[in-house]
């Protein structure tokens, strides 16, 4: 069994030299440079998140230099990215690594846990690839691969468990974790996965030794994103409008719902405003939305 995991992870390592995609946080192993890509690139596409990730720490290079920084000046970096709130929780895991971890990334998953927008893949891919522990991560594409490995739906749990028992020997998870991804993102692809196109995992695959039988074994697993709710018309445009406008001007109570997208529902607007004051983004004062420039928050109107 030991050797069916290391003849695997020979294959696996010679495809991502050859394969591998080139990502500028793949040279660094700095933990903060690792989180910040890590919490940029939760639910926005890689080729969004390199320039983006790049800006970011040109001017928010240490937690130091984030915590210090008005929240107001996060927000406005993360324009691009998409759901907003990370930018808020980035900020705030600034303050906690600045204010208990004397401004050092700790390595310890219970403390990288604490971190606010810090779940179990970001917090062990800050492990792994700052740090090179022996971890493994799952992210929506490893869990695919790993429950077509399988050939079952998996539990988180059983996922987690089968990517710990996966990783190969000491010394190799930060090559094998970049892989991992890698290979999901660009051959165990959600609709047709291109086995036939080198796929280093094909051996040990019973998806694919089952001839690729419907249906995939992927659908309904855990971790495996399902597709996304309509985005236009909803809640989360609205959302990412008043943010938006935000960055630009203060923005008075009575233009909410036109700058919401909503002209004719200002029921609708005054609540999905409430609730970015709620989360963070956005203050208000004397019916006027701007975004916050200190931790605090007054209340929503
Ligand atoms: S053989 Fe196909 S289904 Fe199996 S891991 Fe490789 S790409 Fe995915």
């Amino acid at each position: 069994m030991i050797e069916e995991f290391d003849n695997r992870a020979e294959a696996v390592h010679e495809w991502f030299l050859a394969s591998g995609r080139d990502l500028p946080w793949r040279q660094s192993r700095d933990p903060w440079a690792i989180l910040v890509a890590e919490v940029m690139l939760q639910q926005t596409q890689v080729s969004r998140v390199i320039e983006k990730w790049v800006e970011f720490l040109a001017l928010f290079p240490t937690p130091q230099t984030c915590a210090a920084a008005p929240r107001s000046a996060i927000i406005e970096q993360w324009s691009g990215l998409g759901f907003n709130r990370r930018a808020v929780n980035l900020h705030a895991a600034a303050t906690v690594v600045v204010d208990f971890h004397q401004g050092v990334v700790p390595s310890g998953l219970a403390e990288l846990l604490a971190l606010p927008g810090v779940g179990q893949y970001t917090a062990r891919a800050v492990r792994v690839f700052a740090f090179e522990l022996e971890d493994a991560v799952v992210d929506t594409n490893v869990a695919r691969i790993l429950a077509r490995q399988l050939g079952r739906k998996l539990s988180q749990t059983e996922a987690q468990g089968a990517a710990d028992a996966a990783l190969p020997a000491a010394g190799q998870s930060w090559a094998w974790n970049q892989a991992m991804l890698d290979v999901g993102a660009t051959l165990c692809v959600a609709k047709s996965p291109r086995c036939e196109q080198g796929c280093p995992i094909q051996q040990s695959c019973a998806w694919y030794q089952n001839g690729l039988i419907e249906p995939d074994p992927a659908l309904g697993s855990a971790s495996v994103s399902s597709k996304q709710s309509r985005f236009a018309g909803s809640d989360r445009q609205g959302r990412g409008k008043l943010v938006e406008a935000l960055r630009q001007r203060p923005v008075q109570a009575s233009e909410l719902a036109a700058v919401m997208g909503w002209p004719d529902d200002h029921e609708r607007a005054k609540n999905v405003a409430n609730q970015v004051v709620t989360d963070g983004l956005a203050i208000t004062a004397n019916n006027v939305y701007l975004l916050p420039t200190t931790n605090s928050q007054t209340e929503p109107l």
